[in-house]
């Protein structure tokens, strides 16, 4: 079964444009684990008066509201590069790399499968790069034909994690219990992620009782998404994280527009209202559970020149 919410993402009302307004900001900061600011998936493209909006500057608007940092996440080789390239620039994002599983059908079929794992592979070592993902299994937009590609392509994934010491972020579609098993059979890495977690309460608590996170995306503020806050209610605080997946699936009372890391804060407010809990003390444990799974953001410190667009003295300074 799809969840409802999900098929929004699939027939969105338009393409998303037009950035809402910056919210009020948070007093405790957080990170957003999950986001795509790279110009190809969309999130370059959609600003307001057509111009596109740099990552610096959805970094700054960002920074503005507490959002202090982000998991700029690939989702092809070429994506994947420019998260790494980017993480090796600015203090303010970690990378994370992989093929997406709706990809790796088609890559497989070309022979190209082996050759971008490999330089998945070789993108792993680099600095900065925290995370193997988004990877996974996707039974929604992938039929029966492309699965064979898919399971190979997230068991090579996991085995990357594993062997970089990397966290390991999940796409799972429709496909639950197989990614659970899939990664019962191999055996997972030692931090796991659900990225925009899509399951119910009993599938929350499963994915808890194995250690793994389940990061909650704009959907949890939903209308009609339900599950999403009971999955919410059942599982340990320790084992939340937060992210928006922009430019899609952005929060109430935005929903439809473009979505950005710096609307992060309706998704916190919405989710610590649910909990009955207070903001400051929800973006708290997020924060913390955030680094225990990627690592803290200047571990690593910015290894880079300045670039022709920032002023001399930019990355000393942000340091
Ligand atoms: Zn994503």
């Amino acid at each position: 079964m799809t969840d409802p919410f999900l098929r929004a993402r699939e027939a969105p009302e338009g393409p998303p444009r037009d950035y809402p307004p910056l919210p009020e900001a948070l007093v405790v900061p957080v990170y957003d684990n999950h986001t795509h600011l790279d110009p190809s998936t969309g999130s370059g493209r959609v600003a307001g008066g057509g111009e596109p909006l740099d990552y610096r500057e959805h970094l700054d608007r960002a920074s503005s509201v507490g959002v202090k940092g982000v998991v700029q996440v690939g989702t092809d080789l070429a994506t994947s590069r420019w998260s790494a390239e980017i993480a090796a620039l600015e203090p303010r994002v970690l990378a994370a790399v992989a093929l997406h599983p709706n990809d790796v059908p088609e890559l497989l079929e070309k022979g190209l499968l082996d050759e971008h794992l490999a330089g998945i592979d070789e993108l792993a070592a680099r600095p900065r790069v925290r995370a193997i993902g988004e990877t996974g299994l996707d039974f929604f937009r992938t039929d029966e034909s492309g699965r064979d590609a898919q399971y190979r392509s997230f068991e090579a994934h996991i085995e990357l994690a594993k062997q970089h010491d990397l966290a390991l972020q999940i796409h799972d579609r429709d496909a639950h219990r197989e990614v659970v098993e899939t990664l019962d059979r191999v055996g997972a890495p030692e931090r796991v992620v659900f990225h925009c977690f899509s399951g119910d309460a009993d599938f929350a608590e499963l994915v808890a009782d194995r250690g793994w996170y389940l990061s909650f995306a704009g959907t949890v503020t939903f209308k009609n998404a339900p599950a999403l806050r009971e999955a919410l209610e059942v599982i340990p605080r320790s084992r939340i994280l937060i992210e928006t997946d922009a430019p899609y699936l952005t929060p109430v009372p935005f929903r439809g527009r473009a979505n950005a890391p710096y609307l992060i804060p309706h998704t916190l407010r919405a989710m610590a209202a649910h909990l009955g809990t207070d903001a400051s003390m929800l973006a708290a444990l997020i924060t913390s559970n955030t680094e225990a799974v990627y690592g803290h953001w200047d571990d690593e410190p910015v290894d880079a020149p300045p670039g022709p667009f920032d002023p001399p003295g930019t990355f000393e300074a942000r340091q």
